[in-house]
């Protein structure tokens, strides 16, 4: 989003006209943000033979899909209806990688069907994948470093207590189950957790995954997850992607060196790939003013939008509407019953009933994690690509809500 002529823009349109255009709430995507995003990734590892899986349940329509398969971009899905979404976008089978967790060996069975590459982190499912497959389908296996990473416990998947991936000390039975079922392991997977700044960290994992790696003579990939930070606030640290890169790709080329052959390198980000491309734009209902605060009232909330109240996510918020209006301090909540707060104690350029709001950072994890709680109705979603928007989403009606109803 641009600030020209006195009006907030992307890709050259005024915010305020799509919300007039398209209705409010809406969710409104930036495609050339995600092709940026995409490429930097990308570029930050020309060293090595980097694949790039975009995370698709960060924002998962299909339009998305399409325009990040046409940048060259693969696919990591983590349910077989995401599966079958990225094979409905034109992924082919091969470009997708399939990491489940915590689900039966049917649905493992179904993502082999559709000839897609799996990621397998139980022990269990391992035993039963050898029975079944043998020496004829590959797989990768979920490794749990133990590495404690990431901005809130919600979201760090790599610590003791953590329900994903196979420890890290439990190789050697790995190992074991691999050989007696004669498992070709083609990849080692590892994920700690989203929102990791520190390039330490994802160096210290890569460690670890050599030292694995060490003890599987047919490898193809190792795929080190995600995780990147991106910005919510203007001063907040992030990801340096590039240095990141440069680090990471040395000492990727050392150890092929000591493996024997190259691998490739893959990770699978959702969150520094659409994060930043995305705005929610609401309406102000009403300003509401207690003895404590000057409440904005919107016409959304965390059926939405659950970041914020899921996950204490600070999500910038800005007036469109008004933008040189004089600053006041307003606290952001939705129309839900619950506490639905989007934002506390931010200073906004005057709010008056009827502005559009933008909520930034709208891109990952927004309308994905939607709901229609309260029988509310989900938002439209827009594409804006060589500056020209369209719908890539229809807002939903009445119907939606009663249509899988019983009477
Ligand atoms: C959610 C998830 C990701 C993406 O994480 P981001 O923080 O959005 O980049 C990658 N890999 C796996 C296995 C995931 O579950």
């Amino acid at each position: 989003m641009e600030f020209v002529n006195n009006k907030f823009c992307i890709q050259g349109i005024p915010v305020q006209e799509l919300a007039f255009d398209f209705g409010s709430p809406l969710y409104v995507y930036d495609g050339e943000k995600i092709k940026q995003q995409y490429h930097r990734l990308k570029d930050a590892f020309n060293e090595v033979d980097v694949h790039i899986k975009y995370a698709c349940k960060a924002l998962s329509n299909i339009n998305i899909l399409k325009l990040l398969k046409q940048e060259g971009a693969e696919l990591d899905c983590v349910s077989i209806e995401e599966v079958q979404l990225g094979l409905y976008a034109g992924f082919k089978p091969t470009q997708i990688l399939f990491t489940p967790n915590c689900v039966s060996f049917e649905e493992i069975k179904k993502a082999v069907a559709l000839g897609v590459k799996i990621n397998i982190d139980n022990i269990s499912i391992l035993e039963q994948f050898g029975h079944e497959y043998g020496n004829k389908i590959p797989c990768c296996i979920r490794i749990n470093p133990h590495i404690m990473a990431g901005g809130n416990k919600n979201i760090s998947t790599g610590h003791i207590d953590s329900k994903f991936g196979i420890s890290i000390y439990q190789l050697r039975h790995v190992v074991r189950v691999a050989k007696t079922n004669n498992i070709h392991i083609n990849g080692l997977h590892m994920h700690t957790g989203s929102d990791i700044y520190d390039a330490e960290v994802f160096l210290q994992g890569a460690e670890l995954l050599f030292e694995a790696a060490k003890d599987f003579k047919e490898l193809e990939f190792l795929d080190f997850g995600s995780g990147f930070k991106v910005a919510y606030k203007d001063d907040d640290i992030v990801t340096d992607i590039e240095d990141l890169g440069k680090k990471i790709a040395l000492r990727f080329n050392e150890f092929c060196k000591e493996y024997g052959r190259p691998l490739q390198l893959w990770f699978e980000p959702g969150k520094f790939i659409v994060s930043e491309s995305g705005y929610l734009l609401v309406t102000a209902s009403v300003i509401k003013q207690t003895t404590a605060t000057v409440f904005v009232g919107v016409d959304s909330g965390q059926n939405h939008l659950i970041r914020p109240m899921f996950y204490d996510a600070y999500h910038t918020i800005v007036n469109v509407s008004n933008p040189t209006g004089t600053t006041r301090v307003y606290t952001i909540v939705g129309y839900i019953c619950e506490t639905d707060t989007l934002g506390w104690d931010r200073k906004l350029n005057e709010v008056r009933e009827g502005d559009i709001l933008a909520i930034k950072n709208a891109g990952a994890y927004g309308y994905s994690m939607s709901s229609n709680y309260n029988s509310r109705l989900r938002p439209a979603e827009v594409l804006i690509e060589n500056g020209a928007a369209r719908l890539i989403r229809k807002r939903e009606t009445f119907d939606d809500i009663i249509r899988n109803m019983v009477e």
